[in-house]
């Protein structure tokens, strides 16, 4: 018999930018049944009821960038580098239980050491072991001694681009990873550097197409940022050095910016000695505010925003995903517009708009059951202990609820 539950009582933001209050929903095995008004829905005979007074009930979380492969700690390069893949997989299947737990219920996996992550998302969609949605890209696209090398593949001409990317897509890849700029972590290569080519980043776009995959692009600095929108890539990963020719472009194509402000924000605060590389502190350091400047116009403008963290780098950890939110409320979002970047926005960049990101019938019920009101203070779902219940396709997974 397929199981039926209802949330009773509780406040409902949607995903659509609607809020109800003292509203039911029901769940049928996996997906969601009905939404409505306490008064105009009954609920189905022998129903399990939850009662969700006080609670909040919005779409489990989507962070559309981060790294289960890497573990947060101060020097992540040489942690990944010095471990066996077996072990980092070991520990990428704990990272994902901590990522559930906090209510986000999807990720998208945006550069990984190996093919592994696809084994993981295997077991997850399996049930074998707890853990979210997983879109992965496998290994990241970038050019020889380019940023994200030690979880990329290097190539040199858009041949190689074609048969990395493939290669990608035939492990499993739900997107395509490329490098369009220099980064923070890597040594020896600049943030404000634009990395492959136009012709390179178009080649990997095209492959992508051909399988009805996305392309994300990282980038900090605009000339690399311009080279991937002229490409044709969907997402600017971290969009941290943004210029008003910049921003235009990203209007007129409808390419997504994932900011990433966690990523910069955690390196940023350490202080010397924490264990961090110097060269990767003062990149970070050089660059937090810019990246605060860049998000606020990016967000004034109307580029559409999809929440990303890149958890795993150093001191961003799994897990701690929903600071994110907090982090670009205070940048001046609206806590409505920063649950949509975590919804319905990042559901449509990951390309899984028709069954997640929403709370509508006939949608997964991935859900995120919460005490307080986080468009009253967006930190309430930063906070384990107020997560009643974490629902994945129907089935509460975490949190209190998990349990009784
Ligand atoms: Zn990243």
């Amino acid at each position: 018999m397929t199981r039926v539950l209802a949330i009773r009582s509780a406040r409902v933001i949607d995903g659509t930018g609607r809020v109800w209050e003292n509203a039911t929903v029901i769940v049928r095995g996996d997906r969601i049944a009905a939404v409505g008004g306490q008064r105009d829905l009954s609920v189905p005979r022998g129903a399990r009821i939850v009662d969700g007074r006080g609670l909040t009930l919005l779409p489990g979380m989507i962070d559309c960038h981060v790294h289960l492969c890497l573990g947060s700690e101060a020097d992540v390069v040489a942690a990944v580098e010095q471990e066996s893949p077996s072990l980092t997989l070991l520990k990428a299947a704990h990272r994902a239980r901590q990522t559930i737990d906090a209510g986000i219920t999807t990720v998208r996996d945006v550069g990984s050491r190996d093919h592994s992550i696809f084994a993981l998302q295997r077991a997850i969609d399996a049930g074998i072991l707890p853990g979210p949605r997983i879109v992965g890209s496998g290994l990241a696209i970038c050019m020889i001694g380019g940023h994200a090398r030690f979880i990329g593949r290097e190539v040199e001409g858009e041949a190689q681009v074609r048969t990395v990317a493939r290669e990608q897509l035939a492990a499993g890849a739900g997107v395509i990873k490329v490098i369009a700029s220099g980064g923070v972590l890597t040594p020896g290569t600049s943030p404000d550097v634009a990395q492959m080519t136009v012709r390179e980043l178009a080649a990997a776009v095209a492959v992508a197409g051909e399988a009805g995959k996305k392309v994300a692009a990282h980038a900090h600095g605009a000339s690399g940022m311009k080279n991937a929108i002229r490409a044709g890539v969907h997402s600017i990963e971290h969009a941290t050095l943004l210029d008003d020719e910049t921003v235009g472009l990203m209007r007129e194509h409808g390419v997504f910016a994932v900011p990433t402000l966690s990523a910069l924000a955690t390196t940023a605060a350490c202080r010397r000695g924490c264990g961090i590389p110097d060269s990767v502190l003062e990149k970070a350091r050089g660059m937090t505010k810019r990246h605060q400047r860049s998000f606020a116009q990016a967000y004034r403008s109307g580029v559409r925003i999809a929440m990303g963290t890149d958890a795993g780098t150093p001191f961003n950890f799994h897990g701690e995903n929903a600071q994110e939110l907090e982090r670009m409320v205070a940048l001046g979002m609206t806590a409505m517009n920063a649950i949509l970047s975590a919804t319905a926005e990042a559901a449509e960049l990951v390309g899984l708009q028709n069954t997640l990101g929403t709370i509508q019938p006939k949608r997964q019920a991935d859900l995120l059951l919460v005490d307080g009101n986080p468009l009253k203070r967006i930190g309430v779902l930063c906070e384990p202990d107020r997560i009643v219940g974490v629902m994945k396709a129907g089935r509460f997974v975490s949190g209190p609820l998990a349990q009784a």
